[in-house]
């Protein structure tokens, strides 16, 4: 036991024997002892009282001094509050540091609770988004993020993938949402500044589009030439060939300014509209014409159509998505090979598939087979004509229709192309 409390009792027992001797030689042996008791317990008190009172300041500076265990119950106390003290300040200053550091972020951030109501934010999402310290906390972001790409994404419950819209606050600012769920129902909305990435690429496709445009009249003045060129019956022989070369090249550069014209289009065109019915397996067994008209030794292509269902979109767009998966196909398919077109409908939407038994795509290629004049290593080798545009064309014009494209392929043993429809894309009766 320790010492302090060894005496203490020594004390209280001192106190009540000398009590009840004092009470026996008065012949009140009870009373005596009590009344030490009472002594010992009004002590105790009277210092139960001053470390109460203490306890509610909370000066470190005026600790009642006491005697017996209190001054060790007291250090024990005082030893516990400032560990907690001590705790306290550098959760405070970790906070603080948190704070400052939030503060700094160049993109914005936005905690949202389960009822996607705005719980806190930093500086740059107040910039961003526009954000008014006492009216908008606690506000619903659909309130302040009112775009419909934005509520429509935040009620699909499907993160992860991030979003570009114009920022609220105006000025032709462009930002990239990205909503990342937390803890059992909360929500981070990352906001990113975009514009300067937007102008840029808006630059690149009016370049493009503008130069694309600008080349188409001097090509047709040379084609027009090399046509009558190649009529001239008085042309030397030996121009013939060459003559033929060059309006083969010329045909090829048309075809690419086509091409750049009509990517730049779809890229920059909002979603098409759900107006128009556009007959599907018509296109598909048209396709199919075409791809057997494409080589002397045509590959065998086989259509299998499970559903009557038209899409809603546009039908020069979705012959363009057909035609384009049909002819590489037949391109980068050899003609013992085989070519399959099917077009099935469930619940889930529309699926289209071209497949082949052709040279296939490397895996560490496929992420990359959609961008422009990209051509993978075995493709590049057996590269037949194609402007290296077509699957580009592919993906903008999928876009327009709300539809993704899945890829799968092995190397030298075929490839297959869906794109997966939406339902409400759907013409259902
Ligand atoms: P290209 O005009 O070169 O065919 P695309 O954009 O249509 O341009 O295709 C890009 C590249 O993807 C092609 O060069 C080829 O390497 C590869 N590719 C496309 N379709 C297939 C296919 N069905 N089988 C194998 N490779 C393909």
């Amino acid at each position: 036991m320790p010492a302090a409390w060894t005496a203490t009792l020594l004390r209280l027992a001192a106190l009540l024997v000398a009590g009840g001797l004092l009470g026996w030689f008065y012949d009140a042996l009870v009373p005596g002892v009590l009344i030490a008791s009472l002594g010992a317990l009004a002590w105790h008190l009277y210092h139960l009282y001053q470390r109460d009172r203490w306890l509610q300041t909370g000066r470190l500076d005026s600790i009642p001094e006491g005697a017996g265990t209190w001054p060790r119950v007291f250090a024990r106390i005082e030893y516990i509050r400032e560990k907690s003290r001590k705790r306290r300040r550098r959760w405070r200053a970790l906070v603080r540091e948190i704070r400052a550091s939030a503060r700094s972020f160049p993109d914005g951030g936005v905690l949202l609770n389960d009822r996607h109501e705005i719980l806190a934010y930093n500086t740059a999402a107040q910039r961003l988004l526009n954000l008014k310290r006492t009216r908008d906390r606690g506000q619903r972001i659909e309130n302040l993020l009112r775009h419909p790409d934005f509520v429509a994404h935040l009620a699909s419950g499907s993160y992860g993938k991030s979003i570009e819209l114009p920022a609220p606050a105006g000025h032709d600012t462009w930002i990239s949402c990205l909503l990342i769920p937390y803890g059992p129902q909360q929500r981070l909305l990352l906001i990113r500044d975009i514009t300067a990435n937007v102008r840029l690429e808006r630059t690149r496709r009016d370049f493009v589009a503008n130069a694309s445009h600008e080349l188409r009249t001097p090509l047709t003045v040379i084609s027009g030439y090399l046509e009558a060129l190649q009529e001239d019956e008085a042309a030397p022989e030996v121009w013939r060939q060459p003559l033929i070369e060059m309006d083969n090249q010329a045909k090829r550069m048309s075809q690419l300014l086509d091409d750049l014209l009509e990517l730049s289009r779809l890229e920059s065109a909002q979603p098409c509209s759900l107006e128009t019915e556009v007959d599907i397996v018509a296109l598909v067994h048209t396709a199919r014409k075409e791809a057997l008209a494409m080589s002397q030794h045509p590959q065998v292509v086989d259509v299998d159509i499970r559903s009557s269902t038209r899409l809603l979109g546009d039908e020069k767009e979705i012959h363009s998505v057909v035609s384009n998966l049909v002819s590489n196909a037949v391109r980068y398919t050899p003609s013992d090979g085989a070519i399959r077109i099917e077009w099935d409908v469930d619940d889930r939407g529309g699926r289209l598939t071209v497949s082949d038994t052709g040279i296939g795509i490397a895996e560490e290629e496929i992420p990359r087979i959609t961008e422009r004049f990209f051509r993978t290593d075995s493709g590049r080798a057996r590269q037949k004509g194609g402007t290296g545009l077509g699957l580009a064309i592919v993906k903008y014009a999928l876009r327009r229709h709300e539809a993704d494209l899945e890829i799968r392929s092995r190397l030298g043993e075929g490839s297959s192309f869906t794109c997966h429809f939406p339902p409400h894309r759907l013409a259902l009766s």
